[in-house]
Formats: structure tokens, C-alpha cells, sequence
């Protein structure tokens, strides 16, 4: 639901000082928000995801680079197969969508490419909506025998957390009888018709963020009494084949990743309610004294776990952080919901010890029993063995009950 735009106007205000003075926005891509629904619970990554904080230059100016990203080389190579691909009007890309998803319609023979070109994000996001309009009710006067449309580059608007998003798939393909396909096209190598499961679930992901996109276009456009246009959850992955520059293509059904998205999306906590809980002036500019910038993040409160390392920017920093806390998310989302009420490590091996904790609550007995079981199976082990000469010092970190992790 859109927010009434005077309202919308004072949070996009808030979210520009949070980014700084002239600071320019990064642009959330469907990428960043399939990993922002991995972590629903991060307020620090959505509000800065929301105000459009680059998370790298952030990490950066923190001391903690961020360690991935895609080469300059991968985005060189990527952009020079996609352009092949999409080559004289689309004629390969076409011909594997209709290959691969829609076999039983007209074959296409020149497909209509729309110009989607004006005037920044929210001007491209209507011109696109327009071209879907015109293509899909086209479509249908023609009952199904009409003609293909390629959208090249569309833009796409989601609203996440109460700020839209602006997402800019590879390419829409609107089918002779009307309904929506996404396509994703990747640098990486299909083999033998098969290709790295963990890349592949990577885009499936990035093109269910694009569909949910296309439903709330789809069901903007409903009209009269005709139906939504429909939106297919089959999207076309098109990768080189064996490492040559040919395309090969597969069909990926992304109903779950749709599903779990969409779901995690509705579960933000909105931006305006954490922004709300920031201190007054704070900011978030990269230039700022590395003490305040490390502050301000300090100020937005993050759920690290070991995902983060794959999916976000700050994660080196957030890791750190949560060690120096003794969080017990830092070594793992299983761990920490096993743990129920105990959030720390120092919480763990008090309640462990016997200092404090319900012994009546299921996880401290659970972990009294193998505290217990722990400290017989040294004993023993001192039994068997000559106790080793120590150097003075650390005998005392060895005493049961003040053992030290090294
Ligand atoms: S790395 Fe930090 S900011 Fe990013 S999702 Fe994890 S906890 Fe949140």
C-alpha cells in the first residue's frame, strides 16, 4: 500500500539526511532485496537498504571492506553475452522462450520491442506499466494469436517496508495470449544442460523478487471486467552454453522462492517505525569521522548470523560486533533458536553453571546436564593422564567453571 503522499514525501526527507548531503541514492536491486528477505529481522540492513546507503563505500569508511561483489571482468563479460542474446529485435531470446515455456503458441517471428526510455525511475517504472497494458490488451484482441513483445530492461517498482524499490529485470516477455514471463540472463556456464545449483537458486530468487514486482503491476491493471494479466511463476534462465557464446536456456520454477519472498517481504519491520527510533541527527555519510559513522551504525540494531557473510556488505563489521557482544547469533541461527531466552554466551555459561536460570526451563537443564557430563568427562581424563606442567597463570583459566575458548 503506497503511503499518502505527504507522508511519503517527509520519509523520502528523512532517508536523504540519513544518506548524507548530497549523497546520492543506491538503488536497491532484486539481488540486495532476495537477501534482505534471508534476514527479516535486520532493522540496521533495511533502514540503510531503505534510504539507499551504499553498503560497501559504509563498510569501507568502517574498516571492514566487504569481500565480494562481481568483478569488473564478470560485469564486462555479462553484459557483452547479454547483448548477443538480445541481439536483431530478441530473435534468439524469443525463440527459447517459446521453446522452452510456451511451445503450443504461434512461433514468434518479429516481436514488438517498446521504447520503455524516460525520465528517471518513477517515469521509466509508468512507461513500463503503459507497455504491458498496451501489449497484454493487444494480445488479447488478437485471441491468442498475436504477436510477442519484448520489454528490454523494464523498470519495476516494489514496495518494500513502506518505500518503493526500483528493480530492472533483464527482459519481460509478454506471450501471444497475454500472461507475463521474466527473464534472467547470467554469465555463469550451463553444462550439459545443467548449471551450479547454488548460482541457479541465487537467480531463482532474484527473478521471484521480479514476479512478485509484475503482480502488483498486474493487478494495478485490471480493468472493466477483464482479468489481471497473468504473471507466469516458470521464468526463463538463459546462460553460454559450455562456456562458448551460444545461449542455452531452462525453465526455472520459482513458486517458492516467491512464496518464502514474499512472505519474508511482508514481515519488514517499515522503515518509517525504525527511523523513527534513530537519534536526532543521525547520518550515515561516508565521509564522516569513522568514530560517528560507527556510532550511527551502532544506533540500528542488527541480527548478524553467519549467513550474512554471503549476503551482506556490513557483515565483517556486524561479525565483529557480535563477538565482542558474545552474541550467540555469531554461530548460528540454529544455535541461537536452541537457545531460546539466552542471547550471550556469558548468559549460556552462567545459566550452565548453576548461577542463574530456571532449572524447571527445558534448555538450562539441558545445558546443567552437559555442563555436568562435560566436567566428569575432564575428570576422567585427569585420571588417566599426568596433570601437564602449566605455565603460572593459565591453570586458573582452566578451573572448572572458568574454562577459556582459545
Ligand atoms: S551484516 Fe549486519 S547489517 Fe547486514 S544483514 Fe547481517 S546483521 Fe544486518
Amino acid at each position: 500500500m503506497p503511503l499518502p503522499r505527504k507522508r511519503g514525501t517527509a520519509l523520502r526527507q528523512r532517508l536523504a539526511e540519513l544518506r548524507g548531503p548530497a549523497v546520492p541514492p543506491k538503488a536497491l536491486d532484486a539481488r540486495a532485496l532476495a537477501a534482505l528477505a534471508a534476514n527479516p529481522g535486520c532493522r540496521r540492513r533495511a533502514i540503510l537498504d531503505g534510504a539507499g546507503v551504499n553498503k560497501a563505500t559504509l563498510a569501507s569508511a568502517l574498516g571492514s571492506p566487504s569481500a565480494f561483489g562481481q568483478s569488473q571482468f564478470a560485469l564486462a563479460r555479462g553484459n557483452t553475452f547479454e547483448a548477443r542474446v538480445k541481439a536483431d529485435g530478441g530473435a534468439e531470446l524469443l525463440r527459447l522462450v517459446h521453446e522452452k515455456l510456451d511451445p503450443g503458441a504461434v512461433p514468434p517471428v518479429k516481436a514488438e520491442v517498446p521504447d520503455l526510455t524516460a525520465g528517471g525511475p518513477e517515469g521509466r517504472t509508468a512507461r513500463t506499466a503503459l507497455a504491458l497494458r498496451d501489449a497484454t490488451a493487444a494480445a488479447r484482441a488478437g485471441a491468442g494469436t498475436g504477436g510477442w513483445t519484448l520489454l528490454d530492461h523494464p523498470m519495476l517498482a516494489l514496495d518494500v517496508a513502506g518505500s518503493p524499490a526500483f528493480l530492472e529485470p533483464d527482459a519481460v516477455v509478454v506471450h501471444p495470449d497475454g500472461s507475463w514471463t521474466v527473464v534472467e540472463i547470467k554469465s555463469f556456464p550451463m553444462l550439459d544442460g545443467s548449471a551450479d545449483p547454488a548460482k541457479v537458486g541465487a537467480a531463482a530468487r532474484q527473478a521471484a523478487v521480479y514476479v512478485l514486482a509484475l503482480e502488483e503491476v498486474a493487478a494495478r491493471l485490471v480493468q472493466g471486467g477483464d482479468p489481471a494479466p497473468v504473471v507466469r511463476h516458470r521464468v526463463l534462465l538463459v546462460c553460454p552454453k559450455d562456456f562458448s557464446n551460444l545461449a542455452a536456456a531452462s525453465a526455472v520454477d520459482v513458486r517458492k522462492q516467491r512464496a518464502v519472498t514474499g512472505r519474508q517481504l511482508s514481515r519488514l519491520t517499515r522503515i518509517e517505525d525504525i527511523a523513527d527510533t534513530l537519534p536526532e541527527g543521525t547520518c550515515f555519510a561516508p565521509d564522516l569521522p569513522a568514530g560517528d559513522l560507527t556510532a550511527a551504525v551502532e544506533s540500528v540494531p542488527a541480527e548478524y548470523a553467519p549467513e550474512c557473510l554471503s549476503a551482506c556488505e556490513l557483515a565483517f563489521h556486524c561479525r565483529d560486533r557480535s563477538r565482542a557482544r558474545g552474541a550467540v547469533t555469531s554461530l548460528g541461527r540454529s544455535v541461537r533458536a536452541e537457545l531460546g531466552a539466552l542471547t550471550t554466551v556469558d548468559d549460556v555459561l552462567s545459566a550452565a553453571h548453576g548461577r542463574s536460570g530456571d532449572p524447571q526451563d527445558p534448555t538450562v537443564a539441558a545445558l546443567r546436564r552437559a555442563a555436568a557430563l562435560r566436567a566428569e568427562a575432564l575428570r576422567g581424563t585427569e585420571l588417566a593422564s599426568p596433570k601437564p606442567e602449566l605455565e603460572p597463570g593459565l591453570e586458573a583459566e582452566l578451573e572448572p567453571g572458568g574454562a577459556v575458548c582459545r
